[in-house]
């Protein structure tokens, strides 16, 4: 979440400058012609000067307003031109001149001296403009401070920006991740009668750790909590705490918990919990460093010290749990883990069911299809389906929101928008369709991989040229070798195609290779599906950001790094043999879908079947 910004802007400043400019110009400073000595006595001789003020260092006065000519060079007559007939003021350096009283007495000319008296010119030059500067920085800030906190309140939490007296979320509007939303029906239990659970001596939680993905739903959560509970909802990131002077960060959690108390029963939730709590000697940035330190001891420090009877409940969301500083984990502190999970294939439908409710749609949208081809979707990405879905109804002025603009949307989420403007010649056209062919065909032909949803070989986002789009026939928890042999196989599917039908390779399946490298290492390292290496497991070593390019420490010795790798390229060559064998077999089948695809470029479930149903049956 964003703090709204107040649209404040260097703008501001430079209207003020203007501003001040003109003031001392019109006001403070008006036109005084600098004369020299000399200038001065010759007018002075002459009678051209009146109002003499004569200080220790200058004297001024006041010009005459004509019969100056001759006695003044011709650019200071120019100048008292341009600055109109009114009265022009003048001042000259005082120079030590015994004669000036007797000639200003010949000329009859008024003067005064003047006691050395600085105040009003001082008031005027110095106070009065340090005056408009202050009261400038004091609005101005007053101004940031309302937005978030501003300089002078350094400490004063942006919380408060954050606080939402209530929600409006209530757990209707959280779907899928039943779950959790079960676990954390009992904290809403909490805060609606906490007496009941302190009669009993119960032990209050304090802490709630949500650990899921991005788009899971922990927000909504933690606000649907605050929402049924009907209380103050206090929220913050963690990259917020990080800020730029030391000591910042810690404050503003002081400050955080201090309001969050106040108002209790309430709940904080800090998202990003990570970004502040990473454990403490992993990765020292550059800079910052002391300061996250200083903002996590904080927290822990409040995390103990204040009193959960009286209501307050902090919970924090993360992605990465694994990164956290083990302190924040102990009892007392984020003791409850609630893990948010990926919707399954129920729970996306049940999520589009939440999406939909203000949605018109037509007799034919069929959201358990919709959840169907879009496994691996977390809420957020299904919110923002629907809304894309709703959208593309709009622009084609529909009434109600058709299948269709699903399939588009699904498309779109998926893949980046489509690009049909982009250019392809027909060579390249030939390749992309003979390379999803191979694909398609091996995915169809192996029994254990995701049936084929669509083959496009129109290009969408930057990289793909085409894509075949596979459906898995249910979410999936668990995978054998076999699984993974097929997958594998279809990922070579491509590549194969093109080497068996141009007798040549292309560039385009490289990501598809380095996938199928991938999930052979995983078969090997990780799953210990090599007979060879008997059933231990050697994982990947984890780079830290200060080892980038260095080599990380492995936990195995070079012989097996090298075993490992053999057994990996095992894998992936007896699949390519394997492919090579099966397409070559069904070589025609992979030219005819090829054709097709360069006549339609999208190809779906139904027509590939109607192709492949002479060789599958
Ligand atoms: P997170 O905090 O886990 O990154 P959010 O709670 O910010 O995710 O989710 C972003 C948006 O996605 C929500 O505002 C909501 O519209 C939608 N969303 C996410 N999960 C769900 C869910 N389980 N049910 C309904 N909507 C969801
Ligand atoms: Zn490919």
């Amino acid at each position: 979440m964003e703090p709204k910004q107040k649209n404040f802007t260097v703008w501001y400043f430079v209207a003020a400058a203007v501003a001040l400019m003109l003031v001392q110009a019109l006001v403070l400073a008006p036109h005084v012609e600098n004369l020299s000595y000399s200038e001065f006595k010759s007018l002075v001789a002459k009678g051209k000067v009146t109002n003499l003020v004569i200080a220790k260092q200058v004297i001024s006065g006041t010009l005459a307003a004509d019969g100056l000519e001759g006695l003044l060079p011709k650019e200071k007559l120019d100048e008292l031109k341009r600055y109109g007939n009114g009265v022009h003021q003048f001042v000259t350096a005082r120079v030590d001149d015994p004669a000036l009283v007797a000639d200003l007495e010949a000329a009859r000319v008024r003067f005064t001296g003047t006691v050395e008296n600085t105040w009003l010119t001082a008031l005027l030059g110095w106070v009065v403009p340090a005056l408009v500067f202050v009261g400038l920085w004091a609005f101005l800030m007053r101004r940031m401070g309302n937005a978030q906190g501003g300089l002078l309140a350094i400490g004063k939490s942006r919380a408060k920006v954050y606080v939402e007296t209530s929600t409006g979320v209530s757990f209707d509007d959280v779907a899928g991740i039943d779950e959790a939303r079960g676990e954390l029906m009992e904290i809403v239990d909490f805060l609606k009668r906490p007496e009941r659970y302190r009669r009993l001596g119960g032990k209050i939680p304090k802490g709630v750790l949500l650990v899921g993905a991005p788009g899971t739903g922990k927000t909504l959560l933690a606000k649907a909590v605050a929402g049924e509970a009907k209380v103050p909802f206090f929220s913050l990131s963690g990259s917020d705490f990080i800020e730029m002077f030391v000591g910042v960060g810690a404050a503003r959690v002081r400050d955080l918990f201090e309001q969050a108390q106040a108002k209790a029963p309430s709940i904080v939730f800090i998202d990003e919990l990570d970004a502040l709590g990473k454990a403490r000697g992993i990765a020292p940035g550059f800079g910052g460093h002391d300061e996250r330190e200083q903002t996590l001891n904080q927290l822990l420090a409040e995390l103990d010290g204040f009193d959960s009877s009286k209501g307050v409940i902090i919970m924090a969301a993360t992605n990465r749990p694994e990164i956290l500083d083990p302190a924040l984990l102990r009892p007392g502190r984020f003791d409850r883990k609630v893990v948010v999970d990926r919707p399954d294939l129920k729970g996306r439908e049940m999520i589009l069911r939440v999406h939909t409710r203000g949605v018109t749609l037509a007799p034919g949208v069929d959201l358990t299809a919709i959840a169907a081809r879009t496994p691996g979707f977390v809420g957020a990405d299904l919110a923002n389906l629907v809304n894309e879905a709703a959208l593309g109804a709009a622009r084609a002025n529909k009434n109600a929101v058709e299948m269709a603009d699903f399939d588009e949307a699904i498309d779109r989420v998926v893949g980046g928008l489509e690009r049909r403007s982009r250019l392809i010649g027909p060579r390249e056209k030939e390749i992309v369709a003979h390379h999803e062919a191979g694909h398609a065909i091996v995915a169809e032909l192996r029994p254990r991989a995701d049936r084929v949803h669509k083959i496009s070989i129109i290009p969408r986002g930057i990289a793909a040229l085409g894509y075949t789009e596979q459906e898995p026939t249910e979410d999936r928890y668990l995978m054998t070798r076999a699984d993974l042999l097929d997958r594998v196989d279809v990922l070579l599917g491509g590549r194969v195609a093109e080497e068996i039908i141009f007798g040549d390779v292309s560039t385009g399946a490289a990501d598809d290779l380095r996938r199928a490298t991938d999930m052979a290492r995983h078969m090997v390292a990780q799953y210990s599906m090599s007979e060879k290496l008997g059933l231990a497991t050697f994982e990947e070593p984890r780079q830290t950001f200060l080892e980038v390019g260095g080599s990380a420490a492995r936990e195995y010795s070079e012989a097996t790094a090298q075993a490992i790798d053999v057994e990996i390229a095992g894998i992936l060559s007896a699949a390519h043999v394997r492919v090579r064998e099966t397409l070559t077999a069904h070589r025609s089948t992979v030219e005819a879908l090829a054709k097709l695809l360069i006549d339609k470029e999208v190809v779906n479930a139904e027509q590939l079947r109607g192709l492949l149903g002479p060789v599958l049956s």
